[in-house]
Formats: structure tokens, sequence, C-alpha cells
């Protein structure tokens, strides 16, 4: 982007938000999700980064809430203000905030506690007894509800103590009196209250304060307004204090030493939390120490002595911008939705998965619709649906290309199949992927050489085919002029090239890319013949009697021996010294007769590589558990899964278990 697109997305960006922002804090009623919002947050946040001098001056990463308030309610100054916390998505920037910590300040520890999804309010006390409530409103200004916070039966009117104080925390709704208030409006045809959230602040901020009553709210009481003049020094303290004063506190907080014990924490919370009545949308971290806090000190917006971890979303709303169209290495044409850049399950997709023509119809899914994108661990990112209410009348339904994108030979689509094919063997998109899986890995694992590698060595002429691989090594001279290629780099990569000719046999069979031949049924060919050789005079009777090979899969090996072409490559693989050998037998079984499930994010390790893992040592992966599930490891993030797994007394495991109980086979 130039600097004059860039300042033109800024200034788009702060008016959308901005009308979020009015939305969300005065209208409690949002029209797009958080995760949308939090997206369009971040890059604001990045382009104002890139031109600190531009930023304009009624961005919202600098201000906290709305400056628009409900006008009927009475405005109430806060004499400290009520900052917002700055939001974290990942564990690494959470590491990255306890470096920060670590540079300004020694001895501290982290008080953590769960993120309630609600309202911030404020209640002062005096003598004892609840004189003013009021809403964070701007964080300077807010709105007097002393008439609605008096109807919250979980917060005190009157204290143990005949303290004079100002408490601060979130009054939300139990998603149980959600359930039935939407049980009521749904027979009396109102509108439902979208979620907890929203249903807490429209009912917090009433003129009727009969009407909050009737919304049976709560609290969870959580910052004491000048501890330091009650004798508290820790946070940890402050709950305790505002617990015996007769405030509801959130029992679900801890005392961590280490930012690991933190993500500990927040691991274990992320499952628990879904068993809890009320909704939580995170993780507030703390410095304990409260005399630390004016040395850590604040930005305009948020303390620096505190983040909040956003638990990752697993659906999205973004703006699909484009489809363009891949091929697969069978010829399989797939449409791929280009999104507006969003936060799913942790990380930015920009990318999604629309599987096919059908797909795309089925759902009346446009050009320019906001769409709904799953992805959930490491699962590709999929469009789900439309949000159909915010189309607009100029969008024109799909149309399926008819040409292929890279070679233009005519698309086939076989009858009962959904997907479209480029029947060209020489399209160039069909060759580069064959040679990407390949060198893969599932396959030949060669390390060095991903998609973007082999494009450029494609798209130069230096690899045409697989075998073309173990050429490279010719083209020293040349690798050495490309940009981000030096001596070191190409050295490992030949390296890893060569290492690759004693790969095992069934990874072998799998990277030639035998139509149907995935990478189990590559195992059984290995496992059944031994010898390349032996595969490639494979007879169609013989093969069928394979397991789980049947007619389709044993015709299209035969079909592939039988090409001279294909011969011509094996050979020419064999002549530089490739040299498969079959390693099924010789693998162990440490896992035979186990089936084992992983859930949740695994961080050593992709979830492929440990169902490979699994297989490799003779056990069977699976993806759901049942009374047959041997064990089954759990990552962060792990749900259903592994609440079924606990159900059935199944033993559940870490990544750090697993990975002790197979590192003598790695
Ligand atoms: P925030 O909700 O991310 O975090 C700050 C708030 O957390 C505090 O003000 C407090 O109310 C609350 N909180 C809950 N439990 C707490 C605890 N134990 N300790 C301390 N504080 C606790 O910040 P924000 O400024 O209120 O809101 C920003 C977020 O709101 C955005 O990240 C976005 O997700 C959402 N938002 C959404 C839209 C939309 O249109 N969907 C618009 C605006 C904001």
């Amino acid at each position: 982007m130039t600097k004059e697109e860039s300042l033109k997305k800024m200034s788009e960006l702060v008016k959308i938000l901005n009308q979020y922002n009015y939305e969300y804090y005065v209208l409690d009623n949002p029209t797009v999700e958080d995760n949308e919002y939090d997206s369009l947050m971040h890059q604001l946040k990045d382009l104002e980064a890139m031109y600190p001098n531009d930023i304009l001056p009624n961005t919202p990463t600098r201000k906290v809430g709305d400056d628009y308030l409900k006008t009927d309610l009475e405005q109430v100054v806060h004499e400290v203000g009520m900052m917002s916390l700055q939001d974290v998505f990942s564990f690494d920037e959470l590491y990255e905030f306890d470096e920060r910590i670590k540079k300004t300040v020694r001895n501290y520890s982290y008080c953590v506690e769960l993120k309630i999804d609600g309202i911030a309010s404020t209640v002062h006390y005096e003598d004892g007894l609840l004189v003013l409530g009021a809403t964070r409103g701007n964080g300077l200004i807010g709105e007097n509800i002393t008439k609605n916070v008096l109807q919250i039966s979980s917060l005190p009117k009157v204290l143990k103590k005949h303290l004079s104080m100002e408490v601060r925390g979130e009054v939300y709704m139990k998603r149980s009196v959600l359930d039935s208030l939407n049980e009521e409006r749904k027979l009396n045809g109102e509108a439902l209250l979208a979620n907890p959230r929203n249903a807490a602040g429209g009912s917090l901020r009433q003129l009727d304060p009969s009407v909050t009553k009737k919304r049976k709210l709560d609290q969870f009481a959580y910052t004491l307004v000048n501890p330091a003049n009650y004798g508290i020094h820790k946070q940890t303290d402050v709950l305790s204090f505002l617990a015996d004063l007769g405030f509801s506190v959130n029992e679900n907080h801890r005392l961590c030493k280490t930012i690991d014990e933190v993500i500990d924490f927040i691991k274990e919370y992320d499952t628990k939390r879904k068993t809890l009545d009320y909704a939580t949308d995170g993780i507030v971290i703390k410095v304990n120490e409260l005399d630390l806090y004016d040395t850590i000190g604040y930005t305009v917006k948020v303390p620096k002595w505190a983040v909040a971890y956003k638990f990752p979303a697993e659906i999205a709303t973004t703006k699909l911008k484009d489809i363009i169209f891949t091929v697969g290495r069978t010829g399989i044409i797939t449409p791929n939705a280009i999104l507006d850049p969003v936060l799913i399950a942790g990380t930015t997709v920009s990318r999604a998965t629309l599987n096919n023509e059908a797909f795309i119809t089925t759902r009346d899914i446009r050009i320019g619709d906001y769409v709904r994108v799953r992805k959930a661990g490491e699962i590709i990112p999929e469009v789900v649906e439309v949000d159909i209410s915010r189309r607009t009348n100029d969008l024109e339904p799909f149309k399926m290309i008819k040409f292929c994108p890279v070679c233009g030979h005519e698309l086939v689509k076989k009858d009962k199949e959904a997907e479209h094919y480029c029947i060209n063997p020489e399209c160039g998109g069909r060759v580069l992927e064959g040679i990407i899986h390949f060198a893969s890995r599932v396959a030949m694992d060669i390390d060095g050489l991903g998609d973007k590698q082999l494009e450029l060595f494609y798209n130069l002429g230096y690899i045409k085919d697989i075998a073309d691989i173990y050429l490279l090594k010719n083209y020293q001279d040349e690798l050495i002029k490309l940009d981000g290629f030096g001596d070191k780099k190409i050295n490992n990569l030949i390296t890893n090239i060569e290492e690759s000719k004693n790969q095992s046999l069934d990874r072998f069979i799998f990277g030639l890319g035998i139509r149907f031949v995935g990478s189990k049924a590559s195992k059984n060919l290995s496992k059944y013949y031994q010898t390349l050789d032996n595969i490639i005079n494979a007879k169609f009777d013989d093969l069928i009697n394979i397991n789980d090979i049947g007619e389709v899969m044993a015709q299209s090996i035969v079909d592939y021996f039988n090409n001279p072409k294909h011969l011509d490559l094996i050979n020419r693989l064999l002549a530089y010294g490739v040299k498969p050998i079959n390693k099924i037998e010789e693998s162990l079984r440490l896992f035979e007769g186990k089936t084992i499930v992983l859930t949740g994010t695994l961080e050593r390790m992709s979830r492929d590589e440990g169902n490979e893992l699994i297989e490799k040592l003779g056990g069977k992966a699976s993806s759901s558990v049942s009374k047959k599930t041997s064990f089954v490891v759990a990552g962060p993030g792990a749900g259903s899964k592994l609440a079924k797994a606990n159900e059935l007394n199944i033993p559940v495991y870490n990544e750090e278990e697993f990975l002790e109980m197979v590192k003598e086979y790695l």
C-alpha cells in the first residue's frame, strides 16, 4: 500500500470503528462480532504505528468506550479514570508483556482473573452505604445508574464495615437468566437479547429501574480505588478484602509467580470456563504488587501493568473480497475466498476454502458479501455462510470458471462429482503442485523445499519435474545470486535433498501422487510388496487383496505404472540415486492396538504430524472420543472431546507427556 492508500484506509477504519463503538457502548446493540472489531482495530493500530504523525485526533485507539453518552442519564465525572485493557491474542504476546514488565521492575508476581463479559461499573459507598453507581462511559465521564445498581442483588447496599470507598467491577447477566428471559420474550413475541453482555448493558442503562430489577443482573467486584488508604498493597488482598466486605468476588483467580504459571491457568480455564453460568471473554493478568503500578505506568487508554488475554474465537465474520481458483496436483480446481484479514483461533486468516462450485451456489456466496469463517485448531479455514443482512444490491451471483486459470485448458466436470478438473497433464499448475507434494513433509520431507521455493525454481526452469529436484545441486552458481539464498542455506538445502534419497518406500510412493493413493494406502503397499519393483509390477487382482485398496485405487495404480512417462520419471529418480527402502517392518509397534485422539492446539507439532506419528508407531489416530479410545492428548483450547474423555474416564495426557512417551522413537 502506498502512503496515500494507507492514510485513506486509516481514515475509513477510524470512521467505521467509531460507528461500531457507538453501537456497542451507547446502543448496546453491536452489528458486528467482537473479533471482526478486534481485527479492524489491529489493522488501524498497525497503520498508526507506520504513520505516527498522521494519527487522526478522533482515533478509537486512544480512547476508552465512546464519547457519546445516553443523554437521558445524568453524567458522573470519575475522580480516578476508568481505563480499558490492552488485548493480547497469543502466548507470544504474553511473553512480550512479561519482558516489558521485567525491564521496568523486579520482584513481581501476577494476579490472574477471569475476564467477565459484562459492563464495567463503579460504585461509591459512604460510611458503608451505597450512594452512587456509574458506568465507565468514556473513562472520564460515565452515566449515573445508581437506581439501577440498587436492583442488583449480589451487590451489597450496606457494607459489613462503615467504610467510604469506591469499588469497581463487572455487571453481568447469568447465562441461565438470559435463557429464561429469552424464553419469556419469545412467548411475548419480543425481540430476543443477543448475548449476555448486550443484555446486561441494555438492562443496566434503563431509565426505569423496575426493568433492571426484572433482568436479574449480578456483579463481580475486582478493583478498589486508592487501596493504600485501606492498608492494601496486593491485588490478591484487594479481592479478599472485597469478599470480606460482602462483595461477590469471582473465586476463579490465582496468584502466579511466573508467566508460565499464567499460561497454565489460561489453558486450564479455556476448558473450565465453558461450564460456568456466566460469559467470559478472556483472562485478565495484573501485576499483583499495587505499589509498582506507578513505576510501570499507563498509556492514555490502558494501564501497562495489566493485559487481557482474549480467548481465540473459532468463528468470525469478514468481507469476501474476491474468489480465486487454484489447481491441485490431480487437476482439481478449488475456489478460494480472499478475505479481509480477520483473527480466528489466534491466527490472522485472509484466505479460506470454498471447496467447489456447489458449495458456493447452495450458500449463494457472492464477492462483496460478509461471510462467517470457521477455523478450529489445525483445520483449514472454511467459509460457513453468508450474513445476508449485510448484503448490498449490487452483488452478482457466483459463476464458475470454464477454463483452467493456469494453462487455459477447458475444465471438465464428471457426472456425480462436485469438482471441476483441469485434465491437461502438462498444466503448469498441476505439475508444480505435484512437485510441492513430493517434497512436502508428509511425503519426502525435504526441509527447506517448500511451496515458495519450488514455485521460484519451477518458474526459473531449474525444477520441471520431481526428478529435477535431485539435479538442483547443479544450479548452485545461479542459486547464490537469488535473494535470500546464502551459502549456508544452499548447503543445507542440498544436504536435505541428498538425505531424502533414502526416504522410506511408503513416503516415496505417496510422493508420486498416484490418484486416490493416500499415505495409508502407500504404507499398505509398502508393507505388502516390500520393494519398489514389486509395486511397479503389481497386478490388479493381487492389489485388490490388500487392506483398504479397492478396485478404483487398484486400477489407478496399474494405470500409473503402465504409463511410460511415469516409468521414465522413476528410472531417472533411481538413476540420480534415490533409493526408497521399506521401513514399515522395522518401525516400532509402540501404539499397536491403541486408538488415540489428539485435541486442542498442539504447540510442538501440527495435528497432522501428531496423527502421522501415532500411525507410524502402529496406533490408530481417531478424531472422536468413544469407549474404544485408549487415551487422549489434549492441548490448549480442547473442548468437548476433553470433556467426553473425562466423562468416560479415559486417560488424558498433555503434549509434553505424549512427546515423552514417543521420544526415543522420533
Ligand atoms: P475490554 O472489554 O477488552 O477490556 C476492559 C474491560 O474488561 C474493563 O473495562 C472491564 O470492564 C472488563 N473486565 C472484566 N473482567 C475484568 C477483571 N477481572 N479485571 C479487570 N477488568 C475486567 O475493553 P473495552 O475497551 O471495554 O472493550 C473493547 C472490546 O470490546 C473490544 O476488544 C471488542 O472486543 C469489544 N467491542 C466490540 C464492538 C463491536 O462492535 N462488536 C465495539 C466496541 C468494542
